[in-house]
């Protein structure tokens, strides 16, 4: 059985957890916070044992009633892995810390690409990870190209990537972001840097971004128009698609026609939190003429990179190779909306 330390329980980190937990190969050893807050309750609620990272200490989570097992650097020399779930460029200070305990770490997207050996996506280059000590799993953003990019890529080879990436302003408990009433282009030159992101999981990909933020809390949405090495037709790609089991082909008349929509049905679904870890593809979208595949995709930034952790998870400790880790994954989350 694994033991994974989750360090930083926010929007990243308690999803980890629950997910790791729902595994049959992996445990929560713990989970690592900084303040003694609802969160705090809320993880000790769910059972899961409580280390105190930070400034606060013991004595501050002791004054407000909320039972600790002990300090962050306690569950980093007892866990077999942690997750590091805490803000950009926080992971990367955290790394001594990993490293003065030969606990192997993963990262997350908001981190340099050089925190790690391997910037990971399972679908696309889980071998690479494989018995790394340190793992960065990439940002929503470039989880949902690289889990689009890798079968097209695999199956027709992909001559050049345009994509423009319409980003929700932050998460729905992210009050003090914005905007609220604007939509700005974000970074305003370019290309954007999420292009490069995606190169350091596809190297040799040619690929152009543009980010805008909007005033959005729900999913980011992708325009894409990619440059195929071969002709397919459409409903060959739109089959292609179809078959990846983290692709969700949303259906026409079902009336899913924006993130509003699909959030409500995940929730319908019974999906924890209404999270939808797939790529929601509008299958109408999908169209192809002269080689030139353009489409539409939602990305839940909440959930997509949460299987990914669980699989990274799996890959550096080495206990399933990728085909075996993501079957489990799938099974265990419930995958297929
Ligand atoms: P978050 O702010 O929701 O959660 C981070 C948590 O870490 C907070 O609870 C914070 O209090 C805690 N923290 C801060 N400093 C800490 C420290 N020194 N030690 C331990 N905990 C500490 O952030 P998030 O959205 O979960 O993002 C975490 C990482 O995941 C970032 O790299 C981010 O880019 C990446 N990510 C976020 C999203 C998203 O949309 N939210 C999507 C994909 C990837």
């Amino acid at each position: 059985m694994l033991h994974v330390g989750i360090n930083g329980y926010g929007t990243i980190g308690k999803r980890v957890a629950d997910a790791v937990r729902e595994q049959p190969d992996m445990t929560v050893h713990g989970v690592a916070k900084t303040s003694p807050d609802h969160v705090a309750e809320s993880a000790v609620a769910a059972g899961y044992p409580l280390y105190v990272a930070g400034g606060s200490g013991v004595g501050e989570f002791e004054t407000a009633g909320i039972a600790v097992e002990g300090t962050v650097d306690d569950m980093v020399a007892e866990s077999d892995v942690v997750v590091d779930a805490t803000p950009g460029g926080v992971g990367e200070q955290n790394r001594p810390l990993y490293e003065d305990h030969d606990t192997p770490a993963l990262f997350q997207g908001a981190e340099d690409a050089s925190v790690a050996e391997t910037s990971f996506n399972a679908r696309a280059n889980y071998a690479e990870a494989i018995g790394e000590e340190y793992v960065r799993v990439v940002s929503c953003n470039t989880t949902g190209l690289s889990r689009l990019l890798a079968p097209l890529y695999e199956t027709y080879g992909v001559e050049r990537a345009r994509a423009t990436l319409v980003r929700r302003g932050g998460d729905p408990d992210q009050y003090c972001r914005g905007p609220i009433n604007d939509i700005l282009p974000d970074p305003v030159s370019l290309p954007s840097h999420h292009g490069p992101d995606v190169q350091t999981v596809f190297p040799d990909l040619s690929i152009h971004t543009a980010g805008l933020k909007v005033p959005a809390t729900l999913m980011h949405v992708h325009s894409l128009n990619i440059s195929l090495q071969g002709d397919p037709t459409t409903e060959a790609v739109r089959d292609l698609l179809a078959d990846e089991d983290r692709i969700f082909l949303v259906p026409e008349g079902l009336g899913l026609d924006g993130p509003g929509a699909l959030k409500e049905f995940a929730r319908d679904a019974g999906r924890p939190r209404g999270d939808i870890w797939e790529n929601c593809v509008w299958a109408e979208s999908i169209h192809v003429e002269d080689g030139e595949l353009s489409l539409f995709q939602g990305i839940h930034q909440e959930s997509d990179v949460v299987p990914e952790n669980v699989d990274a998870l799996r890959a550096v400790a080495e206990l399933a190779d990728a085909e075996e880790s993501m079957a489990t994954t799938n099974e265990t989350l419930g995958m297929g909306i």
